[in-house]
């Protein structure tokens, strides 16, 4: 059986741009995966900047009793410790303080 040599030549044709129209693919494929990996870093550091901000503005400045060191900042709804003396505070959600101050040992106590 002879295949004409046209129709050789179209079905050559024919695979180039099947291979051409999925290369295309690949590449659209690997474009938007790239623009989707941009996007989450984006969203990520969006995300961090906003949740510094967040943290900031929830911080509060709280004057340490036991040694009166004022740059304590601490977030609402948390514990820190004064970075002075160590006394605990606490800061409730509604911004209410409790102290806690470390363990002393005393005489006579039982
Ligand atoms: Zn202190």
């Amino acid at each position: 059986m002879r295949i004409p040599i046209g129709s050789l030549i179209r079905l050559g044709l024919s695979i180039s741009e099947n291979v051409a129209e999925y290369q295309k693919g690949v590449n659209e494929k690997t474009r938007a995966a790239r623009a989707r990996d941009e996007a989450i870093a984006e969203t990520n550091k969006y995300n961090r900047s906003r949740l510094e901000d967040q943290i900031a503005r929830e911080s509060i400045s709280v004057e340490c009793p036991n040694c009166g060191s004022t740059g304590n900042r601490i977030r609402r709804g948390s514990t820190g410790f004064c970075q002075f003396c160590g006394t605990a505070i606490q800061v409730g959600f509604n911004g209410e303080i409790q102290f806690h101050k470390p363990e002393i040992e005393r005489d006579g106590d039982q």
